[in-house]
């Protein structure tokens, strides 16, 4: 638990209570999360953020599947968007389909590309992910998942400090300026681990891929598996990041 009162009054609305989150009070916040169980800073966002929190969940990697079971528990019609970027595996679609009836969630959303694979093809060339995956990237997920915050003000995603060297310092809260809203990462001290021992404590639906040698889990063209943290992603590339944490 928490071991501090919440630094806001707890009459506030949701609303307010938002409004009141400056800069300073966010460093605070985050300073006081890093001993905070990841299931407590959760509850915080949900309380705090009500109807304006939203999960990003790719229904790829363990992380996010913990992360909707602790939401799920609390509030099963929290805001949850999945960017489908028309490359995802079947595997990720049967996982959203599993999850979303055994953890109840009663409110995701799918978001699109606004190309389709034809449209994208006829614009930029064929397969845009071998020659400028950045791009591709831009177009296929960054844009969706701007759209999906809309209107939001807080974000809840799935990072850990373990996965990479990029994502070693990742804050448990913070402001995003790329998308106008509050970010959350409960599980930024969380380790590999930890993480698969609460999905099975739990029997948190996973996806089957993760048994098959896949550690962190995007679209196929992207993907492969037999390699550690995000190593398995832009094999080719120096890259391991879409362009939706990297900021
Ligand atoms: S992960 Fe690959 S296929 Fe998917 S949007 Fe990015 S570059 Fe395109």
């Amino acid at each position: 638990m928490l071991s501090d009162e919440p630094a806001f009054s707890p009459e506030r609305t949701p609303v307010t209570l938002a409004a009141a989150l400056d800069d300073a009070a966010l460093t605070e916040l985050g300073q006081r999360f890093e001993t905070a169980d990841p299931r407590d800073v959760v509850r915080w966002a949900v309380d705090t953020f009500g109807d304006g929190l939203s999960v990003g969940a790719s229904f790829g990697g363990p992380s996010g599947m913990a992360i909707l079971h602790m939401a799920a528990s609390l509030k099963p019609d929290v805001h949850v968007f999945v960017l489908d970027t028309d490359y995802l595996f079947e595997e990720t679609h049967e996982t959203r389909a599993r999850a979303t009836a055994a953890l109840g969630l009663a409110n995701v959303r799918v978001y699109k590309p606004l190309l389709s694979h034809e449209e994208q093809a006829a614009a930029h060339g064929s397969a845009l992910w071998m020659r400028d995956p950045d791009r591709c990237c831009e177009l296929r997920k960054v844009e969706p998942n701007r759209r999906a915050l809309e209107g939001r003000t807080a974000w809840i995603a799935g990072l850990r400090r373990d996965q990479s060297e990029g994502r070693a310092a990742v804050p448990i809260v913070a402001r995003n300026a790329r998308f106008g809203v509050v970010k959350i990462n409960p599980l930024a001290r969380w380790t590999e681990k930890e993480t698969w021992a609460y999905l099975l404590e739990h029997d948190v639906p996973y996806n089957p891929l993760l048994d098959q040698g896949y550690v962190s889990i995007g679209c196929y063209n992207c993907t492969v598996p037999g390699k550690q943290g995000r190593q398995g992603r832009w094999e080719r590339f120096e890259k391991d990041e879409c362009g939706l944490h990297d900021a």
